[in-house]
């Protein structure tokens, strides 16, 4: 089949990172526009907005939007307006009634939306579902820790209302979390630290409860220094083990063990969502921002030291 043709939006960290990359080795995309205020793409057209791209979208069906939450829904809203499938970077959008009302745009419009979760495309995670499936879940506990400065230099959205703090890489946790558990845990307590003059957590620990009574906690810290830590160590009646580097692998007794098929996270999203809009399907988990919510919902906010780029 021929790659189809399409924009990406937002030429910012993640979009150099890993979406251009992931649409040009794609053998169902080719990158036809870029839309920036600030930035361009070699080789492809380049627009300054929305409104500008849409005036003239040449052959392009589809759309990528991997700006910050905030400022993609007007994007995401005026996409679909215009006829076109959508596929949003985590997390999804600023509210849930906003992703709701987002979703029932599409189905009336009849195009794709895929809200996309990029580390549940981690090659361990199906493995990691499979053997707590198989097993009785006693305690899980998500480690997730990066340096803000290297994940996100200079980018204050990350600390302003609308966004995430903390749970913009927490998300990511909560996204995996959501489809290895047949059952989405539920959480019971929150303890946030929010810098001094800033309006989003560093850091937080989270306490979840599920029915069939495993223990589950987690820490999200933006204050690590070197390597993220991207963790979740899984206890079961029939062993330990952990899925480590965001859902990339699994460790047994301190050693990776090989997984078949391992092909990086942003290579299966473009691949999904060509599956997607091929099928005239959508996809599109609210689970990982409902969790986020409810966490925002019950925390105990401490005032911790400033934090400074
Ligand atoms: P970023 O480097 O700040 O880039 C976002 C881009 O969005 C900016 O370069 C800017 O592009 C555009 N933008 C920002 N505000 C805008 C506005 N008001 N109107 C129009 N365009 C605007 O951020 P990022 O790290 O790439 O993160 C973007 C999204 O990807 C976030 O949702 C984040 O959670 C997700 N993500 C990030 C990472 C990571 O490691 N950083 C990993 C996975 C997912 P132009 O100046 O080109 O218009």
């Amino acid at each position: 089949m021929a790659p189809m043709p399409i924009a990406l939006a937002g030429i910012g960290k993640i979009a150099r990172d890993e979406h251009i990359p992931a649409l040009i080795d794609s053998p169902d995309w080719r990158l036809d526009a870029a839309i920036s205020r600030s930035a361009s793409v070699d080789g492809v057209r380049n627009f300054s907005d929305i409104d500008e791209f849409l005036a003239d979208p040449g052959e392009v069906r589809t759309v990528a939007l991997a700006l910050p939450p905030g400022p993609r829904m007007a994007y995401a809203r005026k996409a679909i307006e215009a006829g076109l499938n959508v596929m949003l970077e985590k997390p999804p959008a600023p509210t849930l009634t906003e992703l709701r009302n987002l979703w029932s745009l599409a189905q009336s419009r009849g195009v794709t939306l895929y809200a996309s979760w990029h580390s549940r495309m981690g090659a361990a995670v199906e493995e990691t579902r499979r053997r707590i499936a198989e097993a009785r879940l006693r305690r899980l506990r998500i480690d997730w820790r990066e340096d803000v400065r290297q994940s996100h230099p200079g980018q204050d959205w990350v600390w302003e209302p609308g966004n995430l703090g903390v749970f913009d890489p927490g998300i990511n946790a909560f996204s995996i979390l959501a489809v290895i558990l047949d059952e989405t845990p539920h959480l019971t307590s929150c303890r946030m630290e929010i810098p001094e003059g800033r309006q989003m957590p560093i850091a937080a620990d989270l306490d979840f409860a599920t029915v069939a009574g495993a223990e589950i906690s987690g820490r999200l810290d933006w204050r690590h220094d070197g390597d993220p830590s991207w963790r979740m160590e899984i206890e079961t009646d029939r062993g330990t083990f952990a899925l480590t580097r965001s859902g990339s692998a699994v460790e047994v007794d301190g050693a990776e063990i090989s997984l078949d098929g391992s092909v990086a996270e942003y290579p299966l999203v473009y691949k999904r969502l060509a599956e997607l809009v091929r099928a005239s399907e959508s996809e599109f988990d609210l689970r990982p921002m409902t969790l986020t919510a409810d966490a925002f919902l019950i925390a105990e906010r401490r005032v911790g030291a400033p934090f400074e780029w």
